[in-house]
């Protein structure tokens, strides 16, 4: 059995492996894909010390960090059960896709979470063409520029403000009747210059041209008829959605959007079980909250380990 097995391999995974090896404790790493959402990022231009790279590259780079290390990855190995500890000091068991089972003393969970796609045509084709999810991460590149966000909850009208700062002008499209944000924040959003708000739309379709966005099709649902808007970026904004999926019914805490809760040191509900990166309850989901929150892990992990005695 391992001391500490980490399930998923993203940035907060890569970064308590390499916190709790350089510790010395047998560590193993279980990832569906070995870098996680970087596999999905074009440019990336806020990490600290780091002007710009780009998500497949900085993914290669932490592979070749972990594996200076006594570090057993196993990529491609998918967890689909979680059965915890029975006792303290006990150990935990997790059960692979494949049909085998990996046990540790203590267990780290970073599966990371996946953006909620519309599922309309375009989205995929124009995916970093234009098409973003992550307005902290892709709001600059559209300075000056028009364009949509796509969700009228509290994370797509933030972003409409956020974005309304950099960019030329926003089209935040709600498919339901009203907006759904809190209420000051829909009022912080009606007070700006250049956003129009448009509700009971259904979008229906991203267009390019020259392997770029160039507009979208929105329906208003109420009367069928359908509009085209010409602009440059599509933000879509209707939830990030935790991979948690394999936990349920395990005990382990959830909160109700179903994300991991864990405490300040990245502990959950069940003793020696910890959660760290886009998986939990933790506000922000960045790479580099990401790996600050797994080495936090990581630390934690040690910290229970000197401390329990194995059962
Ligand atoms: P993830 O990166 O999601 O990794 C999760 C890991 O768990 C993966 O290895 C996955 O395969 C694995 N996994 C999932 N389920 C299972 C399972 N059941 N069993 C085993 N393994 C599993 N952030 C920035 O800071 N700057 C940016 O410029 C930026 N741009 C972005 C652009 C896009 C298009 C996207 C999608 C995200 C962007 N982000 C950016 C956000 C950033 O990528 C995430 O915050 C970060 O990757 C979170 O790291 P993580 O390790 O928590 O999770």
């Amino acid at each position: 059995p391992f001391e500490v097995l980490v399930v998923g391999g993203g940035p907060a995974g890569a970064a308590t492996a390499i916190y709790t090896a350089r510790k010395g404790f047998r560590t193993g790493i279980a990832a569906e894909r070995f870098g996680g959402q970087l596999h999905d990022t074009l440019g990336i231009e806020n990490l600290p010390g780091t002007p710009y790279t780009e998500g497949p590259k900085l993914a290669g780079e932490i592979k070749r960090h972990v594996s200076d290390y006594d570090i057993d990855l196993m990529d491609l190995a998918k967890a689909v059960k979680l059965v915890p500890a029975t006792e303290k000091g006990g150990l935990h068991t997790v059960e692979l896709g494949n049909g085998a089972s990996l046990q540790a003393r203590s267990l780290i969970l970073a599966t990371g979470a996946r953006w909620r796609n519309l599922g309309v045509p375009g989205e995929a084709e124009y995916r970093n063409k234009g098409v973003a999810y992550c307005p902290h991460c892709d709001g600059p590149l559209f300075k000056g520029k028009r364009i949509a966000v796509i969700g009228g909850g509290n994370s797509g009208v933030e972003a409409a403000i956020d974005l309304a700062k950099i960019v030329g002008h926003v089209t935040l499209i709600e498919y339901d009747v009203k907006l759904r944000a809190d209420e000051v924040l829909q009022a912080k959003l009606r007070s700006l210059p250049n956003v129009e708000i448009v509700t009971s739309g259904q979008t229906t379709e991203i267009t390019g041209k020259d392997g770029k966005v160039d507009g979208l099709v929105v329906k208003d649902r109420q009367s069928g008829t359908e509009r085209r808007i010409a602009l440059e970026g599509v933000f879509v904004q209707i939830g990030l959605v935790p991979n948690t999926e394999w936990l349920q019914g395990s005990g382990l805490e959830l909160s109700p959007h179903g994300e991991i809760v864990t405490d300040e040191e990245g502990r959950t509900n069940l003793a020696g079980i910890f959660g760290a990166g886009d998986v939990t309850d933790v506000p922000y989901k960045q790479i580099v909250v990401a790996m600050g929150e797994g080495s936090k892990a990581g630390l934690s992990a040690f910290d229970y380990l000197i401390r329990t005695e194995p059962a």
